[in-house]
């Protein structure tokens, strides 16, 4: 072959593998091609070898494109969590929980309850991190900024397209979702996600009021009772009963207060509990 096919052939290339969208082909096939020509590979192991980069890339893109849309807050992964602050979450356990799999095929749902600072969003973080690096979408909101966000949509009647557009994450974290007041308006929308994503896509959702407390939240009992028994149906519930983590980050950096305190009788429930 003339030197001059060569080079308008790889004079092409740039332009045809940005038309097929192969950018880790058009980045490295020069260097790979060097190595190919020096050890004689044949023109199979060449193709394979830049079709095996194109593919692990093109993972890790999209597991970096699925983190950024995902909203996590930085930072507050498994790595970062102390999991001896809590005795009654077995690690091993939300280690399996984040390979996602058969619960998220199901559309089951983690309720994560507990006093504010004992880590609850940090943990269900954590968890939406782990399940993007295994390849699902996670969408991590302020359960009182998607209540206005959904009224908004209702007002432009367009309701169920936006929870619709909410079907494509697996995982939805509503965090803080006791923050949510029925004076803030269309809370009923809320219920409309609840029920919508039922048996279909998971949730899970962070609150610092057990059930009992939720009549604050739904414009009725009917409704109320409706969501909880939606979302408890297939759940797993964990209720986190220790000291608050950033308390006692306080308390241990200020050496007159270190005080040794009784330690709060810790549980975890798995079993959907009674409705109020
Ligand atoms: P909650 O959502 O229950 O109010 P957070 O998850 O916001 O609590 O935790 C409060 C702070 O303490 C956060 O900065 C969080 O990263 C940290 N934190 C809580 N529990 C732990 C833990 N077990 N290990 C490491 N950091 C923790
Ligand atoms: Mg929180």
């Amino acid at each position: 072959m003339s030197k001059t096919t060569i080079a308008v052939d790889a004079a092409r290339l740039p332009i045809l593998l940005t038309e097929l969208r192969l950018p880790t082909f058009a980045r490295l096939w020069p260097s790979l091609a060097e190595t190919a020509d020096a050890e004689s590979w044949p023109a199979a192991r060449f193709l394979a070898a830049l079709a095996e980069h194109e593919v692990a890339e093109r993972m890790q893109r999209r597991i970096a494109r699925h983190a950024q849309e995902s909203r996590l807050p930085p930072g507050k992964t498994f790595d970062a969590f102390d999991f001896a602050a809590l005795p009654m979450i077995g690690k091993a356990r939300f280690l399996a929980l984040a390979e996602g799999d058969a619960w998220i095929d199901r559309g089951q749902n983690i309720l994560l309850f507990g006093p504010p600072g004992v880590g609850k969003s940090h943990l269900g973080a954590a968890l939406g991190y782990a399940l993007i690096d295994n390849g699902f979408r996670v969408l991590f909101v302020r359960t009182t900024d998607l209540v206005q966000k959904l009224q908004s949509a209702r007002q432009e009647l367009s309701l169920a397209a936006a929870i619709e557009k909410l079907d494509k994450y697996h995982l939805l974290i509503l965090d803080d979702l006791s923050y949510v007041q029925k004076s803030q308006a269309e809370t009923s929308a809320l219920f409309e996600l609840i029920a919508a994503r039922y048996e279909r896509r998971s949730m899970l959702i962070t609150a610092n009021q057990p059930f009992g407390a939720w009549d604050s939240i739904f414009p009725d009992k009917a409704m109320t009772v409706a969501a909880i028994d939606r979302l408890v149906h297939h759940a797993v519930i964990f209720e986190i009963n220790v000291e608050s983590y950033r308390r006692k980050a306080a308390v241990a950096r200020t050496p007159a207060a270190r005080q040794p305190k009784p330690p709060l009788e810790p549980q975890e429930i798995d079993a959907p509990r009674q409705l109020p």
